[in-house]
């Protein structure tokens, strides 16, 4: 399962920013999910729940946010978010576009209990 392997990976990088002994005051871990990146926010949730489960880390909560699929044009520096397939400036009609957002996989923070800081 493609969210398992990303629930891990996700552990490892909370377990490189905390401390072993400050695990336990783990209560929020916001997480920024491209829309195209194919990662389904329910599953991983399930994953990342069921892999705490017993752990230092259990009363940690996924907090996801969503990014949106944007496309920027770099013939008249315009962003923006495609509709459907048919990839062209809705404001110059070029077709040099790049996308900007969309993919990502990225932790935002780590709060703590006491004090929220962020680490990354
Ligand atoms: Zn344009």
């Amino acid at each position: 399962m493609h969210e398992m392997s990303i629930a891990q990976e996700l552990i490892r990088q909370i377990e490189e920013h905390v401390s072993a002994e400050r695990r336990p005051s783990v209560r929020n871990i916001a997480l920024r999910i491209g829309t195209l990146s194919s990662i389904l926010p329910e599953s991983l949730t399930f994953c990342f729940d069921a892999l705490v489960n017993q752990t230092p880390l259990q009363s940690a909560k996924l907090s996801i946010e969503l990014v949106p699929y944007t496309l920027h044009c770099t013939a008249c520096n315009h962003s923006f978010e495609p509709e459907g397939w048919a990839h062209v400036c809705p404001k110059c009609g070029s077709s040099q576009l790049i996308s900007q957002t969309g993919q990502e996989l990225e932790l935002a923070y780590i709060e703590l209990e006491e004090s929220p800081s962020e680490v990354v």
